[in-house]
């Protein structure tokens, strides 16, 4: 049965949110218009429970699934890891597995800054912005005191308050007065626990600065929790100096350019997002980080580096914010999620972050060596086709046939899937 859309074309919905999953799934069917095989689609929460699914977020009708894919190949600190990796790109995962094969023997190495999180409180209207930095740092010990009041689970942990920064903003309206509070949040993302601290403290803050206070969050600039990894590829295992010094060249034009560096960092989140997501953390917080970290001199400019060792091998690294957790959100509840930590057998967030920053490493070697080579649609194109082959109405084994076809041709195009899928069927 299909549902005529129009039957019911408010958006105002009474009471939406008080519904089941189900009950709001068939208003909005009649609202759109979907028909039978849609609704059932979407009634069909997967491996998610759909108590939870309906606990996560607000307004459930169903959920929406992503492949998760395994990348091979990565030693990571001496270890060998299995990646999940949750992505709706093709060649996201396979990129990752063709990076670490090249340096399986050697692998990467990584490290972090630390835990540590910045929560803001904005001050403003204040008569001396100068005096009232100092005031407020004078209070250092009853801001730790205050703070960790508020999280007496992450102080016994290890975490809480460490220090507190005063910084002066000039403004169109004024000077503001930014305090800044850092915390050790441990194995948490932390947006949770230092927002609550942020808050704690704003009328603190206003007190002692003598303006009023406004916004009281979270930085996504996680610059007090950078994870770092390299790596070194030898020449010869790359196809040689022409390789390598095309890769460089690659490197310096996203170095040089913001419009190559959005495309250049965006291969790296392709990578690191995936894991980001597959472990149930936050994927806009990490790419807001990441690309708020790129452009910290003022200029946006590659998260990677690439540069010639002294044995003439390519010696690669990265570093940015990676503000990920073992626990909060949805990567303690989300059992794709456990099982996505599982693979990874971490048990601390740091160790996470470092995972996270060899796999956006790799990713972008791949990507590199792919550009500074043969092009990025070849291999790109051999997986696409196979979108491409489904999107052409191509089911079961079609599939494949008609991407080969497509790849045969070298035009991965609707069209030339269309009479693919004839000749196909044809016989
Ligand atoms: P949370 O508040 O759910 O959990 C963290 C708490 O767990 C800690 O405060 C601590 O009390 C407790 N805890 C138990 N064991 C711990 C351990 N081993 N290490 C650390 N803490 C432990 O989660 P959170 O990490 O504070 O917040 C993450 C969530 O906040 C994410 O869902 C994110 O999407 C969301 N969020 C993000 C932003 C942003 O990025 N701008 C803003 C608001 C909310």
């Amino acid at each position: 049965m299909t549902i005529a859309a129009g039957s019911n074309r408010s958006s105002r919905i009474a009471g939406f949110h008080k519904l089941s999953p189900r009950e709001r799934l068939d208003l909005v069917a009649g609202f759109a218009g979907l028909d039978d095989a849609q609704v059932t689609h979407l009634a069909n929460m997967g491996n998610l429970d759909p108590v939870l699914a309906d606990k996560l977020i607000e307004n459930v009708i169903g959920t929406m699934n992503i492949p998760v894919g395994v990348a091979t190949n990565m030693k990571i600190d001496g270890e060998d890891v299995l990646i999940p990796m949750a992505t709706e790109e093709s060649s996201v995962v396979a990129a990752v597995c063709n990076a670490a094969k090249q340096n399986y023997e050697t692998g990467f190495f990584t490290s972090v800054s630390g835990n540590l999180m910045i929560a803001q409180v904005q001050a403003v209207d204040v008569a001396d912005p100068a005096g009232a930095r100092i005031r407020i740092l004078e209070k250092r010990d009853d801001i730790k005191a205050a703070c960790d009041a508020c999280d007496p689970v992450l102080v016994s942990l290890g975490g809480g308050f460490r220090d507190v920064e005063v910084r002066l903003l000039d403004t169109p309206s004024g000077t503001m007065v930014v305090t800044h509070l850092i915390v050790d949040t441990r194995d948490a993302m932390g947006a949770n626990a230092v927002n609550t601290m942020a808050e704690k403290l704003a009328p603190a803050i206003a007190a002692w600065s003598g303006g009023r206070v406004y916004l009281r969050i979270l930085s996504n600039l996680a610059d007090r929790r950078l994870a770092r990894a390299r790596a070194v590829w030898k020449a010869s295992d790359i196809g040689g100096e022409a390789v390598r010094d095309g890769m460089i060249s690659a490197y310096e034009f996203a170095a040089a350019d913001p419009y190559r560096a959005a495309t250049h960092n965006k291969g790296i989140m392709n990578g690191i997002s995936a894991v980001v997501l597959a472990t149930g953390n936050d994927t806009r917080a990490v790419e807001a980080g990441a690309h708020a970290f790129a452009a910290r001199s003022g200029r946006y400019t590659s998260l990677t580096t690439y540069e010639v060792d002294k044995d003439g091998n390519l010696s690669a690294s990265i570093e940015l914010p990676l503000a990920v957790g073992l626990i909060g959100g949805a990567t303690k509840v989300h059992p794709t999620a456990r099982a996505c930590l599982a693979i990874l057998g971490v048990t601390t967030a740091e160790r996470l972050a470092r995972i996270i920053a060899a796999v956006g490493l790799a990713q972008n070697f791949s990507a590199l060596k792919a550009l500074a080579t043969t092009g990025i649609q070849k291999g790109h194109m051999a997986l696409h086709a196979q979108n491409i082959a489904m999107m052409a109405g191509a089911v079961g084994e079609e599939i494949d046939r008609v991407a080969r076809l497509l790849v045969e041709r070298a035009s991965v195009r609707m069209d030339v899937a269309q009479k693919a899928l004839e000749e196909v069927r044809g016989g």
